[in-house]
């Protein structure tokens, strides 16, 4: 079978993780008889420096026309300056947007072998395995009216809209109650249901795709208890399903918890994932930024990114045995005692970006 990958490693670490990743995909490719063909892009500041604008209109059609994209980071100091019209992260919005990308997923998983490496007491983080799925194309962050203006009196006023229609906050509901069903059938719905009234409409909706799934437990929580017990409790959670600003605050939170930026991968579809075999459009991302501080010095993590075209395999591919396969090759190099500077500790052999990958490649292959 033949499937396209859009490919856009970036800017600083990007490049370095992406490599990696296709050298697992390649493997996956050569033990499973898949054929695996890339189409390069460039997204970010690099691309600002090339064509002035952070995405363009050919790199997005690229995307388009593949099976799924794979993408690295983007960002970095050299285009930090805030009064620049354009920034490498418009890229991503533009990507989302465009592509429709409105389910975001980020699992965390806390391996027994990383207990000690995170900065949490390892009897708060053991059994952790949790899954968030945030809206990504609605809400605060695409609401209208968003403006900023001056009243009579000459004082500033802004405004920012979370506004959600019905068939947003049912397909969102909807992704997470499958993925649940996939898992410990436990769905957990965030919401500021006791202020906001798209909080309201949001429960009321999830309340109503419940009838539907009665395999699933569901609990609604209010955002402030979750950023609460995610830290206090994180195993009670199996998978969290939430809009877009509190998504934003609770995964970044969540990530803390698996110890290094470095493990952890992403998926953001644009279809739900329905069935033992999805096969909706994704774009897979590490959760990590840019990391310019070790960019092109074989000092970069690329198990996150490794991770993510699992999640491609599984969500875009239907490849549920061959994502199987890559996580498991990762848990092995990790047994084995392999370590990237950012997860070393004592006793563990340290491991260059590109002895990663190749560590990975080698178990995949089997
Ligand atoms: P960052 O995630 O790039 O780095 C934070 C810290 O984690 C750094 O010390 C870095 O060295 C380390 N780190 C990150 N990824 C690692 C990996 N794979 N292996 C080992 N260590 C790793 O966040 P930042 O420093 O706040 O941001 C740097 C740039 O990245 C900024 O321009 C920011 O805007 C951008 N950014 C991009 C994305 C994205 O592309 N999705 C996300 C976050 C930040």
């Amino acid at each position: 079978m033949k499937y396209h990958v859009a490919v856009l490693p970036g800017d600083g670490v990007g490049p370095d993780v992406v490599n990696e990743a296709i050298r697992a995909l390649d493997a996956v490719g050569r033990r499973f008889g898949h054929d695996f063909k890339y189409e390069f892009g460039l997204i970010g500041g690099i691309s600002i420096d090339k064509y002035g604008e952070a995405l363009t209109r050919e790199t997005l059609q690229m995307c388009s026309r593949c099976n799924a994209v794979l993408l690295g980071a983007v960002g970095g100091p050299k285009w930090d300056d805030p009064k620049a019209k354009v920034r490498p992260e418009d890229g991503l919005l533009a990507i989302r947007k465009a592509l429709d990308l409105f389910a975001n997923l980020r699992p965390v998983k806390m391996l027994p072998l990383m207990e000690n490496s995170t900065s949490l007491k390892a009897e708060i983080v053991r059994g952790v395995d949790l899954l968030v799925v945030r809206e990504l194309t609605g809400g605060l962050y695409f609401g209208k009216p968003k403006r900023r203006w001056k009243t009579k009196s000459g004082s500033r006023r802004a405004v920012d809209s979370m506004v959600y229609t019905e068939k947003e906050i049912a397909r969102i509901i909807r992704t997470g109650f499958e993925l649940a069903l996939k898992r410990r059938k436990k769905l957990t719905s965030v919401d500021k249901a006791n202020v906001l009234e798209s909080s309201r409409l949001w429960r009321q909706i999830a309340q109503e795709i419940a009838a539907e799934y009665e395999q699933v437990k569901l609990d609604h929580m209010l955002v402030d208890t979750c950023a609460m017990r995610l830290i206090q409790n994180p195993a009670y959670f199996d998978v969290i399903v939430t809009e877009n600003t509190f998504g934003d605050i609770l995964t970044d939170e969540a990530s803390l918890l698996s110890g290094s930026m470095g493990m952890l991968p992403s998926a953001s579809l644009a279809g739900i994932p329905e069935g033992k075999n999805p096969r909706a459009f994704g774009l897979y991302e590490p959760i990590h930024g840019s990391a310019p501080d070790i960019a092109g010095q074989n000092l970069a993590n690329p198990i996150a990114t490794i991770l993510s075209t699992a999640m491609m395999l599984r969500y875009s591919f239907g490849l549920g045995k061959e994502a199987a396969a890559v996580e498991s090759a990762v848990l092995n190099v990790l047994e084995d005692g392999h370590r990237t500077k950012d997860i070393m500790s004592d006793g563990m052999k340290q491991a260059g970006t590109i002895e990663m990958g190749k560590l990975i490649e080698k178990r995949i292959e089997g």
